[in-house]
């Protein structure tokens, strides 16, 4: 069977086998599977309408569309499937409680607060943090370990509680990227003076994605204003209606500042879940669960906090956590004391790690220290690869431009942190209000105040968005991050500088309109016969100029009679040329288009993009 081809382009062709295929493969990568050239694929992608380099990392949708046409059928493997398989071949089995139903025993719900900015989510933290230390645990340091447990009385039991103490939905969301599932029940905080506002919408709705139950704190009930039964009739119209009106949602009015009905929100939390959630976990296996917050110490080096998600952690243990791995030398819980063990939902600082994990890795504990180290190297492998191969591939400012074109993006997602909310929402707002027409959209996915962190790097590896970091930095890992994940990370101390950026690139983001200009006229004097090459025009150059590769069509009496021709060769005597300018003649050669007459014009052109204004 004859190879097909695209434009001209050979391709290799499949009888509909299935190639597995990374999520963000290249089309090297596809190539690699399937004994192929990758510039063959590049340039089937390009007859497709799409620019795409040989090592860049493409969508699931142009690896579908590139194998189909090829006859292949891609199954995309996602990062987690490919750590699945990778377990497997160690046989061991990761996210799944060892043992049957009777092994289970409860487990405490794992709480993360989520809210509008200033709503109080932090200081909802620490006041319950402050007032509900778990009893006979107190005495040690706090610390801040990105994690604590609460006990509290319900129906005269102590229940416990943990929390997940980085406010927000951003750590949520970094985790569930992941693929790691971190939290069993959301806290909603809304202010009462204030109300829904938009991240109270984000937050519910990335609570929701998840399937995740949300109990809803209504905050600041101390301040003049707070209205709420308001907050309730605004959450009804997005599907959060309260128990007292009939629903199944739980909200509890509170004031973080004064420390009032704390107590009642944490009831509202175990109620919630008991309702809801069937929390449990085997507590006798090898332990498993997810990295929360990780750091190089100077005196400790790798710490990491994780949260026990079934098994019980002890020291001794071999333990790998993503890339990292190491045997447990000690564990400290979130008041600073040492501790031997860890069970389900129990988050403990963890030392002796060779490095410095990410959040939301998965942690699990096996039986030989080589084990450990194998899986480690693996993963460290294939992100390394995974890194070579998207290295640069995400949108910046600079190639916006042609990611539009490419029909990649319509909007510009951003992301965006400052030093104070006054000039982050003043950037905001300025930003917001550019206007470059109708076809790009600005959204701001997410502001706030302080460095560039880890999660904004998630935030926009996930949503192909750029962070704009104003008189902050980015902290800790964040800036490897976004070198590594190739996320465009821009600084600016001045707001109009930031603002005539985003414009500029905003203005080359609009999608660019064509023109047709014409290049030249040729007259046809003569016609050559070539058994080789078909019919020859010998030409005389009218005006402009007539260039090799250029799109042509021909008029006959001034009519056209064919268009989307080709001059697929030129030549002046016997050497072939690239362009015959007025007043010259020459032959032109115009593919498998033979029906040329003497006196016909050939009329060259080509499309150009027309300047914005
Ligand atoms: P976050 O951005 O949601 O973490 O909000 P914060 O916890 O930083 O709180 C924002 C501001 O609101 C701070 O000045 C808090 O002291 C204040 N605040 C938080 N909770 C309450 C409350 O219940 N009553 C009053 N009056 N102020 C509060």
């Amino acid at each position: 069977m004859q190879a097909p081809s695209v434009g001209g382009v050979m391709l290799p062709r499949g009888n509909g086998q299935t190639v597995r295929l990374s999520r963000g493969a290249s089309l090297t990568d596809f190539a690699e599977k399937i004994n192929a050239n990758p510039a063959s694929l590049v340039a089937v992608m390009m007859n497709l309408g799409e620019m795409v380099t040989a090592t860049q990392s493409v969508s699931d949708e142009t690896l579908q569309l590139l194998a189909g046409e090829m006859n292949y059928v891609v199954e995309i493997v996602s990062p987690e499937e490919e750590d699945r398989e990778l377990l497997e071949s160690f046989d061991i089995e990761f996210g799944e409680d060892e043992g049957g139903e009777e092994f289970l025993a409860p487990r405490p719900p794992v709480v993360t607060v989520m809210g509008h900015v200033d709503h109080g989510k932090t200081r909802l933290l620490d006041t319950i943090r402050k007032t509900n230390v778990v009893a006979g645990e107190a005495g040690g340091i706090t610390q801040h370990i990105g994690a604590y447990q609460v006990a509290t009385q319900v129906n005269e039991e102590e229940r416990r509680i943990t929390f997940i103490d980085t406010p927000g939905h951003e750590a949520f969301t970094a985790m569930r990227a992941r693929g790691a599932k971190s939290t069993d029940i959301a806290i909603l905080v809304v202010a009462a003076n204030d109300g829904v506002m938009p991240q109270t919408i984000e937050a519910l709705n990335h609570a929701k994605a998840a399937g995740v139950p949300i109990v809803v704190a209504v905050n600041k009930i101390d301040v003049e204003g707070a209205d709420p039964t308001k907050v309730r009739g605004q959450l009804t119209e997005f599907g959060l209606v309260a128990e007292e009106y009939g629903g199944d949602t739980m909200f509890v009015d509170i004031s973080a500042k004064q420390g009032l009905n704390i107590e009642n929100l944490l009831e509202a939390v175990v109620l919630t879940a008991d309702a809801s959630l069937d929390l449990r976990a085997n507590p006798e296996q090898d332990a498993q669960g997810i990295a929360i917050e990780s750091h190089l110490d100077r005196g400790r080096g790798a710490v990491s906090t994780v949260l026990v998600q079934r098994g019980t952690l002890r020291i001794g243990d071999t333990m790998v956590v993503g890339d990292a791995y190491g045997r447990v030398r000690a564990m400290l819980d979130d008041n600073g004391n040492n501790v031997e063990e860890a069970g389900p939902s129990t988050p403990v600082l963890v030392l002796g790690l060779t490095n410095v994990p990410g959040a939301g890795d998965n942690f699990l504990v096996v039986d030989e220290d080589r084990t450990a180290r194998q899986i480690a190297e693996k993963r460290a492998a294939r992100e390394r690869n995974a890194n070579f191969a998207r290295r640069g591939v995400r949108f910046s400012l600079e190639n916006l431009d042609e990611a539009l074109k490419a029909g990649l993006v319509q909007e510009l997602n951003l992301i965006i942190k400052g030093d104070a909310s006054g000039s982050v929402e003043a950037l905001e707002s300025s930003l917001l209000q550019l206007d470059v027409g109708e076809e790009v959209d600005i959204r701001v996915l997410h502001r706030g105040v302080g460095a560039v962190t880890e999660s904004d790097i998630d935030l926009a590896t996930g949503s192909d968005a750029i962070v704009i970091g104003f008189n902050v930095r980015a902290a800790g890992r964040a800036s490897q991050m976004a070198e590594r994940e190739g996320v465009d990370v821009r600084y600016y101390s001045v707001i109009y500088q930031a603002i005539e950026e985003i414009e500029a690139a905003l203005k080359g983001m609009l999608k660019p309109e064509y023109e047709e200009v014409e290049l030249g006229t040729a007259e046809i004097r003569e016609v050559f016969r070539s058994s080789k090459l078909g019919n020859i025009a010998g030409v005389l150059v009218r005006s402009g100029e007539v260039k090799r590769n250029t799109k042509a069509r021909l008029l006959r009496d001034g009519k056209v009679i064919a268009e989307n021709l080709t001059i697929s060769g030129l030549r002046r005597f016997k050497d072939d040329v690239t362009e015959i300018r007025e007043g010259f003649e020459g032959g032109i050669n115009l593919g498998n288009f033979n029906d040329i007459k003497i006196d016909d014009v050939i009329a060259t052109y080509e499309m150009r993009e027309k300047p914005r204004g």
